[in-house]
């Protein structure tokens, strides 16, 4: 099953005279239960591509397709109810609420989205052990470690069963032991629950977790590395 399908993506930032073209002819495929990796320099058009992904940003041209669904034909506020129940995100900084619990935080999208409390008792219960945040539910943000944040944070992302998670530079605030046990944990979910991740990151540590690596230059797309082969586009 295809869970993400982008074709000739392009972004084109600014207007008249002063433009900036940030994405330029993009293909990108990814299939339930892949973790795919996306690298290149500072200002290569990563976060360019993940926002368009993300849906909370538009190419200038080109389709995109994510579970089944043109995205790029829906309004915002159909936007608003596929990133809740088919995308989870994971950020480099985190973004929890200071003013609630780890639980409350987890559990605030689909406590927004009317889910019974019976029901989400079950969600948290389902996906609390896959972080190791257990002995965390009760504690507040800043009360925690940010290896325990971004562990939270993920398990946030995970609590809606997400059809696809955006991971942005998901180890770049993290000592290299919270890095790992971060990175470890998403292998799990992938390998166990054929969870498909996209990650964006510099660090060649948490790439190597990937099974794919994408690599983006000048907003282009250049090679693609499958574990070992490395083979040239264009
Ligand atoms: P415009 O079409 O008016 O030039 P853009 O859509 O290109 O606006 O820019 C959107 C926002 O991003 C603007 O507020 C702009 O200040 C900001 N921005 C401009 N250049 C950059 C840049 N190089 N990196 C990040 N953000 C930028
Ligand atoms: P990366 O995530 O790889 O560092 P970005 O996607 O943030 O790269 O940026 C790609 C290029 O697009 C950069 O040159 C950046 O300055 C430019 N850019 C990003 N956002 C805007 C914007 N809103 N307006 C104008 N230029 C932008």
């Amino acid at each position: 099953r295809t869970v993400v399908e982008a074709k000739q993506l392009r972004k084109i930032y600014g207007s008249k005279g002063n433009v900036f073209t940030a994405l330029d002819e993009i293909d990108l495929t990814v299939q339930e239960g892949e973790f795919v990796g996306i690298m290149g320099p500072s200002g290569s058009g990563k976060s360019t591509l993940l926002n368009m992904l993300a849906t909370i940003d538009q190419p200038t041209s080109g389709d995109i397709v994510i579970d089944g669904t043109s995205v790029l034909k829906m309004n915002e506020e159909q936007l608003s109810v596929f990133r809740r129940s088919k995308l989870g995100f994971i950020f480099q900084d985190f973004n929890l609420l200071d003013t609630l619990t780890v639980k409350e935080n987890i559990l605030l999208p689909l406590a927004l989205a009317g889910m019974k409390v019976s029901e989400l008792e079950r969600r948290v219960d389902e996906i609390v052990d896959k972080f190791g945040i257990r002995p965390l539910l009760n504690k507040y943000p800043y009360h925690i470690s940010g290896g325990q944040k971004q562990r939270t944070a993920a398990s946030r992302a995970i609590v809606s069963r997400p059809s696809l998670i955006l991971a942005d530079e998901p180890t770049g605030s993290l000592d290299s032991k919270s890095a790992t046990d971060l990175l470890e944990s998403l292998k799990d979910l992938n390998e166990q629950d054929q969870t498909t991740i996209l990650m964006v990151t510099h660090d060649a540590f948490a790439a190597s977790y990937c099974k794919r690596v994408l690599f983006i230059k000048d907003g282009r797309m250049f090679t693609e590395l499958v574990k070992g082969n490395t083979s040239r586009k264009d």
